[in-house]
């Protein structure tokens, strides 16, 4: 007997977390984080408490009850009863929060399988982002202690002594391999994140496709070709399926971006400014190919370098942190002593984290004064965080602001898009000029695909549209949290 349990991503777009048990081999596919159901109850001041372990995360409805997956750590600080593993792997699609947040709260010795690219991505936000739940790559346990040496008291082990590696997994793309009684072959897909991954998974009871997030009009549409043609070839009884856009008939593709954006940024006098996805590589690549063709720099974040360094390591072809058309600038941090010329160089670098200094002394990085001294050379990315900047840089009249994002789609963005327009209004920038193209697949795209590999079974997940499934087809089934769907 084989079953699927959905604990998220039911009706709404994100938060994937599908356990499939096939004769006692049980693999959850995707593990992240409901926005819908992390907004009903947090905002950026008021968290999930990393003291209360896993009981906030379940008393609100985002972590599942399960047995024998979560952080051996937590368990113990809670005094809850340690538990045999209830679980032989994880597969993870992709980086995003809505698929992959929630590995930090997971045990450490389950095998979770990613691409070389999520791999690179989740070490980026280890190491370069902010907040307490963030060990994807490494466990670092928690609320353990030891006596001090001199029997004065105890002491809390923090930092690196308590890091240990996950059982993180590296596969290859069209490469099978086997957890238990299952055979998983991964297929790399288009989507707004490198190295999205698509799974047919052989089990006893039939072939499963989970698809991810995908799409056919950024630069890697002929690997979701190639997917869906082995998935044709292969066969089909179950395809997950998402349908974020199943309800969209059309959209920008990732050309149109260009087009659009490059038409902008020849006709802009004076410093350009732009907000995209910070991970969103394909997008990287449509501005830096804008800045080649209009002869300026794009100048990225910091993150965003470590991130390309990151994917250098794949050794596949990902904009390189030495191209000459891209830039990385340093923001203020702590004392502010960027840029400023009556501080010794190693004070300035005791502003930075560890990992920022090793780029800070390169020379493709910027401050505000270079900017701000030769504006029409340079496409500055700017999100949300790094407007405060603009008082440093002031941007001169005739700059713009291009908006390459999604449109806000709830009440928190609306507002902090009204924080971007402030800023733009302050300082007289045009804009913003919204040009973005979705990381998901449209409406008749999907039923395109489903038309081609004839699944036996149809389950939609990540979207609010479930009924333009069941309208096309009879052998839609739809799916209800924690309910098993048997095979
Ligand atoms: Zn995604």
């Amino acid at each position: 007997m084989s079953s699927l349990t959905f604990y998220g991503g039911v009706d709404e777009i994100g938060g994937n977390k599908i356990l499939l048990d096939d004769k006692g081999t049980r693999v959850m596919l995707d593990f992240g984080m409901s926005f819908n159901q992390s907004g009903k109850y947090f905002s950026e001041f008021l968290q999930p408490r990393k003291c209360n372990c896993l009981e906030d995360f379940i008393a609100v409805g985002l972590l599942p009850k399960l047995k024998g997956i979560y952080r051996e750590d937590y368990i113990k600080h809670a005094r809850w009863s340690q538990e045999e593993r209830g679980l032989d792997a994880v597969l993870i699609t992709h980086a995003h929060a809505d698929h992959a947040a929630f590995i930090h709260h997971l045990r450490k010795d389950v095998p979770i399988y990613v691409s070389p690219e999520t791999k690179a991505i989740l070490n980026t936000l280890e190491v370069t982002g902010s907040g307490g739940f963030k060990d994807f790559c490494n466990y670092s346990c928690s609320f353990e202690f030891k006596p001090k040496k001199d029997g004065s008291g105890y002491t809390k082990i923090i930092g690196e002594v308590a890091k240990t590696p996950r059982s993180l997994k590296t596969f290859n793309f069209g490469e099978k391999f086997k957890i238990d009684s299952i055979e998983v072959t991964p297929y790399e897909v288009d989507h707004s994140l490198p190295g999205s991954t698509a799974f047919l998974i052989y089990t006893s009871q039939g072939n499963i496709l989970y698809t991810g997030d995908y799409r056919f009009h950024g630069y890697r549409s002929e690997s979701t070709i190639s997917m869906v043609d082995a998935a044709i070839d292969e066969g089909v009884d179950i395809l997950i399926t998402e349908g974020t856009r199943v309800n969209e008939v059309k959209g920008n593709t990732e050309q149109n971006v260009f087009d659009k954006v490059s038409e902008i940024v020849k006709n802009t006098k004076e410093l350009t400014l732009i907000n995209f996805p910070s991970r969103d590589t394909a997008r990287l690549k449509t501005f830096q190919m804008v800045a080649k063709e209009v002869d300026k720099k794009l100048v990225l974040d910091l993150k965003q370098a470590y991130l390309l360094n990151q994917l250098s390591f794949t050794g596949k072809d990902y904009p390189s942190i030495n191209d000459q058309n891209l830039c990385f600038f340093a923001e203020k941090k702590n004392w502010g002593l960027i840029g400023r010329d009556d501080y010794p160089q190693d004070l300035i670098l005791q502003d930075y984290d560890k990992w920022e200094r090793a780029y800070l002394e390169k020379g493709n990085v910027l401050n505000f004064r270079d900017i701000k001294s030769n504006q029409r050379e340079y496409m500055f990315y700017c999100n949300y965080f790094l407007l405060n900047e603009l008082i440093d840089i002031k941007p001169n009249k005739g700059s713009r602001y291009i908006r390459s994002v999604c449109e806000p789609f709830d009440e928190e963005m609306n507002l902090d898009e009204k924080r971007v327009q402030n800023w733009l209004n302050l300082f007289k920038i045009d804009g913003p000029h919204q040009i973005h193209a979705s990381g998901h697949a449209s409406g008749p795209e999907i039923f395109k695909n489903i038309d081609l590999i004839q699944p036996k079974k149809i389950i939609p997940i990540h979207t609010e549209s479930t009924e333009y499934f069941n309208k096309k087809y009879n052998n839609t089934i739809n799916i209800e949290v924690g309910k098993k769907i048997i095979f």
